[in-house]
């Protein structure tokens, strides 16, 4: 046969296991073929009868080529739109050491604190960054954009407020409309009322709970709230404000005038605008609120031998313990973007912080003399970076001139605003005023803007101007040559265990390979450089991009349209239940308000659900964790004149593909409820079923599990939800950009597309898969867990399994039985590290056990390692269990083993160095040693600290 038209399959490199590893496996599970594996996985009813109708396949070389027309489709103009996006220039050693770089994109987030404190203590960098600019003592490690931070800010204040009959949440004319908006969708399942009217004492009432101010305005215009805020707090209201983090470099940070909560976006600390996304939002506020912040705290702790170690803090499993009385979905945030803001400050240091916020405000100072020269009014009287320029009816001609020069101004009304940013120059100066000179028949030449430079007067007032010092820590004092900035990074990074390392076999979040085609075109102009308001005919690659991954997944989910809003999975949920809300109000049915929910569903879906208003009944399961049909009936009638809608993951928590799923779809829809699918296990269902086909009528995807967006260590995600025709009118609109109908629901999220950018992520996935690669995928994924488990049985118990014994993409394994000789399943996952692998997913859905996922990316050999490194844990327990080893001093309780104590000269354990750190003989050419020993949860609650601690602060600790 000729190889003329050979061609690699990308699949083959997706897929772990080779052909002859495959029909190993297969025999090892006493199975001819993988298909006849599947006939005893996914009950035949619910399989679907054709193959996903998707394009032909691409090559890795001929996706890059059509990805690159897409790219060239969308114009990059200059854009001077703000509206709380910036342009940025990412630095070199940051874009490629950090946001190209698998070792720090492909982390897990890091609840194994032991072998992630590299990001952590970027994170921590980050928390105090954002302390120190805002002047406010706590601090998050990011949430999902600027408007959500709002929202949970506004519902923070709500539940802390002091006066319980208070319902109203005061918020300034002058914000950005999209934050607004998130805040009317928030606000009303709360019965909160979003008033809008100006920040005045006046307007301070006894229904008032919180104020909210935007600072710098909206249209850029500052104003002292010292005063007000005192009055506000005179009262028991209390205040929050959305600040732009570079102004604050100049700025009186508003902790410093009494806000008790600060939130903003972090983007213009060197991440691209990236067409709405994704950026990091941070959330800073007092110490009194250090039990109710939203998100996740990175803090200080010690580890076992009493070093400095970082973990998260506080509430790291608030939604899986507090469920549906939780403080807030989030589970998924932004830590790689996080993580890059937090080294754009690192790298700049505060010298360079205040250079360039300095630049940006003088060319804001030198367009507004060279404008007022050119006879223009600015309205603006004090600003950072923001002018209002009036053109009145020469609107239209000065955008047609504006658009010549390519560009983006922000119009409203016959007033022109300009945000200048950290890459406008003294030429892009003259640029613009060359085009505003044109509409009045002058020329640039008229005036002598570089005469200006010299005497420009101020623009911020001088009870605004900062005085207090920030990023003071010698953390952003010490690395500002391009060698010491990259190996800072290499030293953080090279703590952390991510994919580079080894499998990271986490139940439920499918981390499989993020390849690196997919990754290319991320950090292209043409998909970075693009503001998420500009104008429709600049923005063309993208809608297509977006139009056909639209169709993409709503051929693969069965469903007749998808809404890319939602920024996460939680968010999808709230988003999906949101949209079955209006679909009840519109049949005048908004009286139902129950939602039932097993009680093996993730946390965020109960906090989700009450986030929407929804009173949450809880469903029981049955002894093989199978929701109990008989439950679910009762719930469902009992229920039936309330009953809004059922959360349900499929396949279930529990790792099966439940035979009865098709008929507990049936009970909630003849009670009048709708059926929500978490689509989190969608890795199990690809080409071979669907939620829609299986009779759902919303789901949400979390595109960075199955469709390839990587985790970043905790973020970013992408969570759109796809829904059937019924419910297709109520997807989210915007208030900006219009994405749907005018019976959709407000937005959910900043930006209307949510995290465009990394959509092109998913789309080249798919792309590059095709039909037969995304169902080879789904079957090897179902493959790769049986194997294990087939493995594994016999040593550890699998809790659940189908009706033929089989798993779906993931499986249990219960570790309780251990408990009475002193073994704790934290004891397995610490060991894990010793062998070199990240712990499955500890004690969900189950308490005391591990969810194992291999994906399909992983090889036979990796998933033999992995096997071997757990039988070979279950023989060290075995020994414990024998009473041959002590129960407290052993391997297991000591783990993990760092190098230090491995090589340290005092050595009194009860078993060797060897078998410490080299159990197994894999280890020797490869061996990955954690940086801390087991670090101390307790007291790092105990006393929170969670910005960066002075060297000598930590020494008297
Ligand atoms: C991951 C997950 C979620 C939450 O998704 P995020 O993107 O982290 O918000 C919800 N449900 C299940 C079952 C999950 O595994």
């Amino acid at each position: 046969m000729s190889n003329v038209f050979y061609q690699e399959k990308f699949q083959d490199r997706h897929n772990g296991p080779r052909a002859e590893e495959a029909q190993e496996m297969l025999a090892f599970l006493g199975v001819q073929s993988v298909d006849e594996l599947i006939e005893q996985t996914v009950p035949s009813q619910i399989r679907l009868k054709k193959a996903l109708a998707l394009p032909e396949a691409l090559s890795e070389k001929a996706y890059l080529a059509k990805v690159k027309q897409l790219a060239d489709k969308n114009k990059v103009f200059k854009s001077y739109i703000g509206q709380g996006y910036y342009d940025v220039t990412v630095p070199g050693v940051i874009q490629r050491n950090v946001l190209e770089n698998p070792g720090w994109y492909t982390q897990y987030t890091p609840y194994q604190a032991e072998i992630a404190q590299g990001r952590l203590q970027a994170l921590l960098n980050f928390q105090t960054a954002v302390s120190d600019l805002t002047g406010l003592e706590i601090v998050n490690a990011s949430l999902l954009d600027e408007a959500t931070a709002a929202a949970e800010a506004m519902f923070m204040l709500y539940s802390a407020r002091k006066n319980k009959e208070a319902n109203v949440f005061l918020v300034t004319p002058n914000v950005f409309p999209q934050t607004l908006d998130v805040l009317q969708t928030r606000a009303t399942p709360f019965g909160v009322e979003i008033r809008v009217a100006d920040i005045e004492e006046a307007n301070l009432a006894n229904d008032v709970f919180a104020v909210f101010i935007q600072y710098p305005a909206a249209d850029g215009t500052l104003a002292e709230y010292a005063s007000f805020t005192a009055a506000a707090h005179a009262q028991n209201i209390t205040v929050c404000v959305a600040a732009d983090l570079l102004s604050l470099a100049l700025l009186t940070p508003p902790g410093e005038w009494g806000a008790d909560v600060v939130v903003g976006n972090s983007q213009r600390f060197g991440v691209p605008m990236g067409f709405g996304g994704p950026h990091a939002a941070f959330f800073a506020t007092k110490d009194a609120y250090k039990r109710n912040i939203p998100g996740r705290i990175i803090g200080v702790t010690s580890d076992a031998n009493g070093n400095y170690a970082l973990r998260m803090a506080l509430q790291t499993r608030e939604q899986h313990i507090r469920r549906d009385k939780a403080s807030s979905n989030i589970c998924t945030a932004q830590a790689l973007l996080a993580i890059m803001a937090s080294f754009y400050a690192v790298y700049h240091g505060a010298e360079g912080i205040k250079n360039i916020a300095s630049r940006v405000n003088d060319l804001a100072k030198l367009l507004d003399k060279a404008l007022q020269e050119l006879g223009y009014e600015q309205t603006n009287s004090s600003y950072f970076d923001t002018l209002r320029v009036v053109v009145g009816d020469q609107v239209g001609a000065l955008k047609g001139e504006a658009l010549n020069n390519e560009l983006n101004f922000f119009y409203h009304e016959g007033v022109v605003g300009i945000s200048i940013d950290e890459t406008t120059t003294f030429e892009d100066i003259q640029t613009i005023v060359k085009v505003f000179a044109k509409i009045k028949a002058k020329s640039v030449n008229d005036i002598d803007l570089a005469g200006m430079v010299e005497a420009l007067s101020p623009s911020i007032p001088e009870e605004l101007v900062r005085t207090s010092a920030y990023l003071t820590h010698p953390i952003f004092n010490s690395y500002r040559s391009e060698s010491e900035m990259l190996r800072y990074i290499k030293t953080l990074e090279s703590k952390d265990l991510s994919l580079c390392h080894s499998m990271i076999p986490l139940g439920s979040c499918t981390m499989k390979l993020n390849a690196t085609t997919e990754m290319v075109p991320l950090t292209w102009a043409h998909f970075g450089g693009l503001h998420p308001f500009a104008p429709a005919d600049q923005t063309s690659g993208y809608m297509q991009l977006i139009n056909e991954l639209n169709d993409w997944l709503s051929e693969i989910t069965g469903f007749a349209k998808m809404s890319f809003q939602p920024n996460s999975g939680a968010q999808g949920e709230y988003a999906g239940l949101m949209v079955i809300r209006a679909y009840h109000e519109s049949r005048g049915e908004g009286h139902r308000n129950i939602c039932l929910i097993p009680a093996s569903a993730h946390g965020t879906n109960p906090a989700s659900a009450s986030m929407a208003g929804l009173k949450v009944v809880v469903v029981k399961c049955d002894e093989f964790g199978n929701i109990d049909v008989a439950d679910l009936r009762a719930r469902a009638e009992e229920h039936a004149a309330n009953l809004n809608s059922l959360m349900v993951t499929y396949p279930s928590t529990h790792g099966v593909f439940e035979e009865s799923i098709i008929e507990i779809c049936a009970i909630i829809h003849e009670h009048g409820g709708q059926v929500y699918m978490d689509g989190a296990n969608m890795n199990a269902q690809v080409g071979l079923t669907s939620p829609g086909f299986i009779g759902a009528d919303v789901c949400h995807l979390n595109l960075h599990k199955t469709f390839c967006i990587p985790h970043g260590g905790g973020g970013p995600g992408m969570g759109p939800i796809g829904v059937v025709e019924h419910l297709v009118p109520f997807l989210p609109n915007h208030e900006v950009v219009a994405v749907s109908g005018e019976e959709g629901i407000s937005a959910v999220s900043a930006a209307p597309f949510g995290s465009a950018s990394i959509l092109t992520i998913s789309y080249a996935y798919i792309a590059m898969m095709g039909s037969d690669g995304l169902t080879a995928a789904t079957k090897t994924a179902i493959l790769n867990a049986n194997y294990i488990k087939a493995r594994l049985e016999g040593h550890y118990s699998v809790l659940y399994a189908g009706a033929n014994g089989r798993c779906a993409h993931e499986m249990i394994l219960d570790c309780r039985g251990f408990k009475h000789v002193g073994v704790e399943v934290a004891d397995i996952a610490k060991r894990l590290m010793d062998y070199g692998f990240h712990a499955p997913t500890v004690s969900f859905p189950v308490a005391g056990t591990l969810m194992v996922e291999p994906t399909e990316s992983e090889s036979k050999a990796e998933l033999d390692r992995f096997c071997d490194a757990l039988i070979a844990i279950r023989a060290e327990i075995a020994a414990v269990e024998a009473g041959d080893v002590d129960q407290k001093e052993n391997v297991l309780k000591h783990a993990p083993h760092t190098a230090e104590v491995v090589t340290g000269d005092e050595w009194n354990r009860p078993y060797s160095r060897q078998t410490a750190a080299y159990p197994l003989p894999y280890l020797k050419v490869n061996k990955f040693w954690p940086s801390v020993g087991r670090v101390n949860d307790s007291q790092g609650d105990r006393t929170l600290i969670c910005s960066c601690p002075s060297i000598e602060e930590y020494a008297e600790a």
